[in-house]
């Protein structure tokens, strides 16, 4: 499942790519037909994320909302590689100009909706790191609940685009208990985790890759500031699928446990703030 970053960075690509141009847009596959009937040969305004959803605003008031899901794929091409490749999967919406070709296969979600519509969705959304300031709003929802703060990380309506890597990171690396109940977790708490989630997040859009050990966030933004190229080693977490292995901070175990529909990974020894 793609976590916000992806959508950041695939707005980000969208937008760079196609906006200001007219293009055109249609189903290879046959089951967005109607909708790109609506949207081709109008102009591409602006490509927005928002946690996970992204919305490509087209000229004459409509909007294409998408919702990649688990499996969906958007890519983009030169118009001259698609040409010369053979068609993989079934695509569902294709956006082209003579020069370029994104391809969307396998979304969960591929509409045309109004402005309106897209404004309710935004409404139902948490506070996204990528997109907003404040973090008001998601501690609102979280200091009210008695679920646990890993749960309440993974609520979209409580705050938006953190999937379950970003969420296992940072509560280890502010030794926070994943089982605190919201009800009790401290403010100070929340606001290191909001923090830490604007600074991480845009490592992600910025390298497509999920950035949270101090070495590679130094690494990646130091190579940002100077504007140069960044080459990370391999993907390494403090907790994240190293279940079994020695905590980074204290030595002990890692452990994993199943917490609302995704594998938690944690350390039962030093993370234990509320
Ligand atoms: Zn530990």
């Amino acid at each position: 499942m793609p976590e916000g970053h992806t959508l950041h960075r695939l707005a980000r690509d969208l937008h760079g790519t196609f906006a200001g141009q007219v293009v055109e847009v249609s189903s290879p596959q046959g089951r967005f037909g109607a909708g790109a009937a609506l949207l081709t040969d109008h102009e591409l305004i602006e490509a927005r994320a928002h946690g996970k959803h992204l919305f490509v605003e087209f000229a004459g008031d409509r909007v294409l909302h998408v919702h990649l899901g688990l499996i969906g794929t958007f890519t983009i091409d030169s118009a001259a590689y698609v040409g010369e490749q053979p068609v993989v999967g079934q695509v569902r919406c294709r956006i082209a100009t003579d020069e370029h070709v994104g391809d969307l296969r396998g979304p969960m979600t591929c509409a045309v909706i109004t402005p309106e519509q897209e404004d309710a969705v935004h409404a139902k959304l948490g506070p996204d790191p990528l997109r907003d300031t404040d973090g008001g709003p998601a501690w609102e929802r979280i200091h009210r609940s008695r679920k646990s703060i890993a749960a309440l990380l993974m609520e979209q309506d409580v705050l938006a685009g953190v999937g379950n890597v970003y969420r296992c990171e940072v509560l280890h690396r502010h030794q926070i208990n994943p089982a605190t109940p919201g009800e009790r977790l401290k403010r100070a708490s929340w606001d290191l985790i909001w923090a830490d989630l604007r600074r991480l997040l845009p490592l992600g859009v910025a390298t497509s890759r999920i950035v949270t050990v101090d070495e590679q966030i130094e690494q990646v933004e130091s190579a940002l500031a100077m504007g140069e190229d960044v080459h990370l080693a391999e993907r390494t977490s403090y907790v994240y699928k190293r279940t079994g292995q020695e905590c980074d901070r204290c030595g002990s175990q890692v452990k994993a446990k199943d917490v609302a529909g995704r594998v938690l990974y944690w350390c039962g020894n030093c993370q234990r703030r509320s």
